[in-house]
C-alpha cells in the first residue's frame, strides 16, 4: 500500500479519465475488505472506500479470536462451527503473520461441568476434523493451576483444554488493504460514499466525499458492494429511504489489563456468565483481554463507550475466576464495539440472534452483506462478490482467495508478535505507517498501524504529541494541525480508560 496522497491521486485519475470500475466497494472493515480483495483476485478492477480508517469501526474492536465458537456449538448451529473451523485453517495458511494457534482451558469449579464441557469440546474436535489445532484434554486440578498461573485455587477442581487461534484484528485489515493493492486495485481511507448515482433506476456508481480536502468524486462502477456494518442501513436508505432496517447493533466491551493477572500462555474460558454467555481473558500483546457483553443499542456512534454495568459485570465475572481480582484502577484500556447482527422480527435477546452472513441485492442492483464475523470474513466476501458480479452482467470468473497469502507474509515483523508486548511506534515506524499504510491522524497509528490505545490509553496519550510531529513533518502539515491533533485523539483516549470510581456512560 502505498501514502493515502499516492492512492487518492490514482482515484483522481481514474475519475479525470470516466474510468469505470468493475467492483466499487463501501466500507473498509473485515466484510467490505474482503469483498475488495475477493473481486481483485478474481480479475476485477476494484475500488474500496472506507469513511474513516481501516478497521476504525468494528473491525478493530473484536474479542481477537479466530475460532469456531465453543458458545456457537451450544446453540446447536453446526454449520457456521464447521465452517469457521475450516476457515481458521485457511486464515493460519495465508496469514500466519497475524494469526496463531492460542490453548484455551477451561477451569472447573463445579464437579458436574466436567463431563459436559469435555463432551462439548470432544465434538468440537470432530467438527474441526484435519483441520483441528490439537484435541482438547482433561486437566486434573495441579496441571489446571500450572497451565493458568492466577487462576482462583479455593474450590478448583481441574480443567479442560482445547485449541483455538487469536489474531490481531486491525493489522488483519491492513493486510487485506495491502493485499488489494499487491492485487493490482485500490482501497482508500477517509473518503465517505454520501450518494448513489443511477442511471435508469439501476446503480451505476457512487459519490464519495474526500474527507481531507474535502471534495466530491463521481466514480463510476458497474457493480457496488454496501459492506458498511452497522452503518448497512443508511447506506441502503440512499437507494431506498424508508427501507426496513436489516441491522440490529448489539455492543460488546472489552478491559485490557496487565498480563500478570494470568501469567502463561494459556486463555481462560469461562463457561458460562450471570447472562448464560461465555467470557474469555485471552494473552494478548503482553497484556489481558477481557471480554465481552452483549448489550442492545439502538444508536450507531463511531466511538462507542462501554457502560458502566458492562464494566462491572466484567471485573466482577473474571474476579471470580482469578486469584487476585482485578480493579478498576487496573484497567488499561477499556473498548467497545457494535455487532452488525442480522436482526429478527425485533425483540428478542440479541445474544440469540444469529452470527451468520446474509446477503441482499436492491431493485436497482445495491448489494448488502451484513452480519458474519472476522473468521468468516472471506466466506462472507465469496458470497457478495458473486452475486455482484452476476447481477453486473460481469464475466463469470471464480474467488481464488483460498491459497491467496495476504499482505505481509514471511516478513516476521516483530511489531506483530502476539506473544509479546508490542512496542510503541518510534518515529521511523511512525513514518512507515504514514508512507505505507495510508495513517493520516496520530488515531491511526496509535489504534490500528499500532495498538497503544488499545492497550494502555494513558501510555498512547503520553505518546501523542511526538507522533503528532513526526506525522506533521511527513505530510507537511503545520503546528495548528499538530495541536489539533492531540487534543482530537487525548479526548478520544479518555473514552477508553476507567477512573477509579467510575466510568464509562449510561445509555
Ligand atoms: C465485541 C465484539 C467482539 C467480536 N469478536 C469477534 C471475534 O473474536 N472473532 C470474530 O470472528 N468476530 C468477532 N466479532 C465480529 C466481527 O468483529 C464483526 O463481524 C466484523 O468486524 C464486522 O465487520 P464489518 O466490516 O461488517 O463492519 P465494520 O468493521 O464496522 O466496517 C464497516 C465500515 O464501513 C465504514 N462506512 C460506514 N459508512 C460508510 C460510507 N458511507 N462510506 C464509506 N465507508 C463507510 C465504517 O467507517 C466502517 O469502517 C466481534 C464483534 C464485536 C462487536
Amino acid at each position: 500500500m502505498a501514502a493515502r496522497a499516492e492512492a487518492l491521486a490514482q482515484l483522481r485519475a481514474a475519475c479525470d479519465a470516466a474510468r469505470s470500475w468493475d467492483v466499487v466497494v463501501i466500507g473498509g472493515g473485515a466484510t467490505g475488505l474482503g469483498c475488495a480483495v475477493d473481486a481483485a483476485s478474481r480479475g476485477y478492477s476494484t475500488l474500496l472506500l472506507e469513511a474513516h480508517d481501516f478497521a476504525k469501526g468494528t473491525s478493530s474492536r473484536a474479542t481477537k479470536l479466530i475460532h469456531g465458537g465453543v458458545r456457537y456449538l451450544a446453540q446447536g448451529n453446526l454449520s457456521l462451527v464447521r465452517e469457521a473451523l475450516a476457515e481458521r485453517a485457511v486464515l493460519l495458511d495465508n496469514a500466519p503473520h497475524l494469526v496463531r494457534p492460542l490453548r484455551f482451558v477451561v477451569p472447573s469449579f463445579r464437579w458436574h461441568q466436567m463431563p459436559m464441557l469435555g463432551a462439548g469440546l470432544g465434538f468440537y474436535d470432530l467438527l474441526a476434523g484435519r483441520h483441528s489445532l490439537g484435541h482438547s484434554r482433561l486437566l486434573g486440578r495441579s496441571a489446571t493451576l500450572a497451565a493458568l498461573p492466577g487462576v482462583r485455587e479455593q474450590g478448583l477442581h481441574g480443567g479442560i483444554a482445547y485449541w483455538d487461534a487469536q489474531f490481531d484484528d486491525a493489522a488483519l485489515a491492513l493486510a487485506l488493504a495491502g493485499t488489494v493493492a499487491d492485487l493490482g486495485s485500490l482501497a482508500l481511507n477517509y473518503c465517505a460514499v454520501e450518494g448513489l448515482r443511477k442511471d435508469g433506476g439501476q446503480v451505476v456508481g457512487v459519490d464519495a466525499r474526500d474527507g481531507l480536502a474535502g471534495d466530491v468524486l463521481s466514480i463510476r462502477a458497474r457493480a457496488v458492494i454496501n459492506a458498511t456494518g452497522v452503518w448497512a442501513d443508511t447506506v441502503r436508505s440512499l437507494d431506498q429511504p424508508g427501507r426496513r432496517a436489516l441491522i440490529r447493533p448489539s455492543q460488546g466491551v472489552h478491559l485490557v489489563v496487565d498480563g500478570d493477572f494470568l501469567a502463561g500462555d494459556n486463555a481462560l474460558l469461562v463457561p458460562e456468565t450471570d447472562d448464560g454467555r461465555v467470557l474469555f481473558v485471552i494473552p494478548w500483546y503482553g497484556k489481558l483481554v477481557i471480554g465481552t457483553t452483549d448489550t442492545p443499542r439502538d444508536d450507531l456512534p463511531l466511538e462507542p463507550r462501554a457502560l458502566e454495568s458492562e464494566i462491572d459485570f466484567i471485573l466482577d465475572t473474571a474476579g471470580r475466576y482469578l486469584a487476585r481480582p482485578p480493579r478498576r484502577e487496573d484497567v488499561r484500556s477499556v473498548f467497545a464495539g457494535l455487532r452488525p447482527l442480522v436482526g429478527g422480527d425485533g425483540g428478542g435477546r440479541t445474544a440469540s440472534l444469529s452470527r451468520e452472513h446474509r446477503v441482499d441485492v436492491s431493485d436497482s442492483g445495491l448489494v448488502t452483506i451484513t452480519g458474519g464475523k472476522w473468521t468468516t470474513y472471506r466466506r462472507m466476501a465469496i458470497d457478495a462478490v458473486d452475486l455482484a458480479a452476476a447481477r453486473a452482467g460481469l464475466p463469470r470468473r471464480p474467488s481464488a482467495t483460498l491459497r491467496r497469502r495476504l499482505h505481509g507474509w514471511g516478513s516476521g515483523d516483530a511489531r506483530l508478535d502476539l506473544a509479546r508486548s508490542q512496542p510503541v511506534p518510534d518515529d521511523d515506524a511512525v513514518l512507515r505507517a504514514v508512507g505505507e499504510t495510508q495513517a493520516a491522524t496520530v488515531e491511526d497509528v496509535l489504534a490500528r498501524r499500532y495498538r497503544t490505545l488499545f492497550l494502555d490509553a494513558a501510555l498512547a496519550a503520553a505518546e501523542a504529541p511526538r507522533v503528532a510531529r513526526v506525522m506533521a513533518a511527513a505530510l507537511g502539515r503545520n503546528a495548528a494541525w499538530v495541536d489539533a491533533q492531540v487534543a482530537e485523539f487525548e479526548a478520544t483516549a479518555k473514552g477508553y480508560r476507567v477512573s477509579a470510581g467510575s466510568a464509562g456512560v449510561g445509555l
